[in-house]
């Protein structure tokens, strides 16, 4: 695959594809701009080389019709303001007028074109409006990793209709850390792995518990492996039907001499609320009608020391419901022990990651990715369609 320093841009148009799918409050303020920062590297780069830069992104779920309130024109206001120099703003993504504003870009200059989404032909994958959004690129660049777990026509399709190809800054620091770092890991190599349900992380499990040499559990889907080891868990978040690969899952741990970690005690309450009454108990004193919303001090304890010889931590999904302040310390504590860790730390899905921006400790994470569903995909060592676009692309020009 190549990479956009490997590619010549000098007064060229640069069509880059960004994740901006940012959160935006009522009054369509950005409230958390991480995800345009994320691209700076890529356009500054491209500027400096002397390129024309025209930016497409998608933004929210409009559903294929045009929504004036999920608009990118935030965005370009933002992203002026943080390049220190003017955006464009198209009023579509393709159309007449927005060719004729291409048409009139000179070196330098950069355009953002309107939300993708507004057409269902993106999500389609549809190979016409790729054309169209191919036909506004001598060079394309794709560092929307956010996406890269989707087939679209602005990260898939478009690949086979443009000269010449390659991915961004952002998406070459995650595929290093994401896919490099697990391949080829400083050992000892630990995963913790939270979070709601097995469900969603089950094949993260199977792919990582064959390459790590710690596996640590917390959060909701803990209970399901505790309940396999036939502790009573209460109301606690359980799949039964998971059960078998629970216990599949730890027999492969020992097989393989993986050190695999459940939790020893937890916060159990009544509900799952603020106000709600709250006890530390040892696993197995689990109460059968209170539910299990947060790890405990011992476990805090054990999980920080399996943590302190290790070289490379991957972390997704949080130890509690760390959105209620009661159930936040085994989350946050956690945050502290990696951080505090010398091992390269890699941070990886949503939640995780609003975690560790709020306890303050995100300046010593190595990596926080960027992208939530994207990265669990690369965890589950699945190929993700807008890589293997870019790696065909790049392999063929
Ligand atoms: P996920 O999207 O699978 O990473 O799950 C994140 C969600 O898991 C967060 O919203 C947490 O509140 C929730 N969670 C973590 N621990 C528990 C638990 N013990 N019981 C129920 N939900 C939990």
């Amino acid at each position: 695959m190549k990479y956009i320093d490997q590619i010549d841009l000098k007064g060229k148009r640069v069509l880059c594809r960004f994740d901006y799918n940012v959160p935006l409050d009522a009054l369509q303020n950005i409230t958390d701009d991480t995800r345009i920062r994320a691209t700076l590297p890529t356009i500054n780069y491209a500027l400096d080389e002397g390129a024309k830069v025209i930016i497409i992104s998608h933004l929210g779920r409009p559903k294929g019709k045009r929504k004036e309130e999920l608009s990118l024109a935030p965005v370009a206001k933002r992203l002026s303001r943080l390049l220190k120099k003017e955006v464009k703003m198209a009023p579509d993504c393709v159309g007449d007028e927005v060719e004729e504003m291409i048409r009139r870009l000179v070196p330098g200059d950069v355009i953002l074109l309107e939300n993708l989404r507004f057409h269902p032909e993106e999500e389609k994958n549809d190979d016409e409006f790729a054309k169209k959004l191919a036909s506004y690129a001598d060079v394309y660049i794709d560092d929307a990793f956010g996406n890269a777990h989707r087939a679209h026509a602005s990260n898939v399709a478009i690949t086979k209709y443009v000269k010449e190809c390659a991915g961004g800054f952002l998406m070459k620091k995650e595929i290093n850390y994401l896919k490099g770092c697990v391949e080829k890991p400083a050992r000892p190599f630990v995963a913790i792995i939270g979070g709601s349900k097995v469900s969603g992380k089950l094949e993260a499990l199977v792919n990582l518990i064959k390459k790590v040499d710690k596996m640590i559990i917390g959060g909701g889907m803990a209970f399901t492996f505790l309940k396999a080891l036939g502790f009573e868990v209460g109301r606690s978040l359980v799949e039964d039907d998971l059960i078998p690969k629970a216990k599949e899952v730890m027999e492969t741990a020992k097989a393989l001499g993986v050190k695999f970690y459940l939790p020893v005690d937890c916060v159990m309450a009544e509900d799952m609320s603020a106000e709600a009454e709250t006890k530390i108990v040892p696993v197995q004193e689990m109460n059968s009608h209170w539910m299990g919303l947060d790890i405990g001090p011992a476990t805090i304890t054990l999980f920080t020391e399996a943590l302190s010889n290790a070289k490379t931590i991957v972390w997704n999904g949080p130890m509690g419901v760390f959105e209620i302040d009661a159930f936040s310390r085994g989350t946050s504590a956690l945050v502290h022990s990696i951080a505090n860790s010398y091992a390269i730390t890699i941070v990886g899905g949503g939640d995780t990651d609003v975690a560790v921006h709020r306890t303050g400790e995100s300046d010593k994470i190595t990596y926080i990715s960027t992208g939530g569903g994207a990265s669990l995909e690369l965890l589950e060592g699945k190929e993700l369609p807008a890589i293997a676009a870019l790696e065909r692309c790049g392999a063929e020009t």
